[in-house]
C-alpha cells in the first residue's frame, strides 16, 4: 500500500517545550514535591503515561480552577493551553510553587484580548466550548467577551448597543482555518465594523495546509490523534481519526491504492510511525 506521508505532521513546538519543561522540572530535586500537570499537558494518553513514570501526576477536570482546588502542596505546572489569571493567583496565594508552560502564541491570545478590553472593545472569541484555552483567555477579561463556536452562537449573542458599537473578534489558536473563517464571515455580515483578528497558530495552519496539499489522490486520511485534540485538518479530504494503531480498522484499508496519513500536534511520533508501518506492511501482505 502506498503511504503518503504527510509533513510537517506531529508534535508542534509549543508540545516539545512543554513537554521538555515538565520533565526537566520531574528530575530537578528542588522542585517541591509531589509535581502536578493543571490539566492534560497535551491531549494525548501516550505522553502523559510518559510523564507519569517520571513521577509527575496528571490532575484533571471540569475546568482549571477546580482542578488546583485538589492541590496542597508542591509544584504546579500549567498547560501549553494557558490559564487565566485567576488560576495563577489562586495558586500563588496556596503557597505552590508555579511553572508556565504556556504556548507563546497562546500567550499573544491573552495579551490581545486584555489590550483590546483596556481600549474599550467587546470581543467575540472564537472557540470550542469546554476546551482549556478559551477557558483562560476568557478569564482575561471576564465580562468583555464571548465564546462562540458557530453560527448558532452568534445568533444568540445578546450584545448591548454599546458592546456591538465597539466589536473584535479574536480566536482559538488550534482551530480549522475553513471553519474559522466561515464564523468570520457570518459575524461580520451581522456586524460589518467588527475588528478582526485570526490568532490560528502557524503550527496548525502549517499541518492544515499540508493536509489539503499533499492528501490529494488519497484514497482515505488517517489522522493519528486523541480524540479530545482540537486539530482536525482535514478540510473536505475523506478522514478517519484514530488514537494508536490498535483502532486502525482493517475493513478501512481494503480496495484502497494510497492512504494519507498525518498527526496531531499533540501526537507523539512513534505512534504515527507505528501506523505508518503497519499500512506498508499490509501491502505485501495482500
Ligand atoms: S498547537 Fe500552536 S498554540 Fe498550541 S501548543 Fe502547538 S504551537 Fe502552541
Amino acid at each position: 500500500m502506498e503511504v503518503i506521508k504527510i509533513s510537517p505532521r506531529g508534535y508542534c513546538y509549543g508540545v516539545v517545550d512543554a513537554l521538555q519543561m515538565v520533565r526537566q522540572v520531574a528530575k530537578d530535586p528542588t522542585n517541591p514535591r509531589p509535581v502536578y500537570v493543571i490539566g492534560q499537558i497535551v491531549h494525548n494518553r501516550h505522553a502523559i503515561e510518559e510523564l507519569t513514570n517520571l513521577g509527575v501526576i496528571t490532575l484533571d477536570g471540569q475546568d482549571r480552577v477546580s482542578i488546583l482546588d485538589q492541590v496542597n502542596e508542591g509544584t504546579v505546572i500549567f498547560t501549553a493551553h494557558g490559564v487565566s489569571p485567576l488560576v495563577k493567583r489562586r495558586a500563588r496565594e496556596r503557597g505552590l510553587h508555579c511553572i508556565d508552560a504556556t504556548c507563546p502564541d497562546v500567550t499573544v491570545t491573552h495579551d490581545l484580548v486584555r489590550e483590546l478590553a483596556a481600549v474599550g472593545y467587546y470581543i467575540l472569541y472564537i472557540g470550542k466550548k469546554g476546551h482549556p484555552e478559551p477557558e483562560g483567555v476568557l478569564g482575561e477579561v471576564p465580562g468583555r467577551i464571548s465564546l462562540v463556536e458557530n453560527e448558532t452562537d452568534v445568533d444568540a449573542l445578546m450584545l448591548t448597543p454599546e458592546q456591538e458599537q465597539k466589536l473584535a473578534v479574536a480566536t482559538q489558536t488550534t482551530l480549522s482555518q475553513w471553519d474559522t473563517r466561515r464564523v468570520i464571515e457570518y459575524i461580520k455580515a451581522k456586524y460589518s465594523h467588527a475588528e478582526v483578528h485570526i490568532d490560528i497558530c502557524a503550527a496548525t495552519q502549517t499541518r492544515q495546509e499540508a493536509v489539503v496539499a499533499q492528501a490529494k489522490g488519497a484514497d482515505l486520511t488517517i489522522v493519528v490523534g486523541d480524540p479530545r485534540s482540537n486539530n482536525k485538518e482535514l478540510a473536505g479530504v475523506p478522514a478517519v481519526r484514530i488514537e494508536d494503531l490498535s483502532q486502525l480498522n482493517i475493513e478501512w484499508l481494503k480496495g484502497k491504492n494510497r492512504i494519507a496519513v498525518t498527526a496531531g500536534a499533540s501526537t507523539p511520533s512513534q505512534l504515527t510511525r507505528e501506523v505508518i508501518r503497519f499500512i506498508e506492511q499490509y501491502q505485501t501482505e495482500t
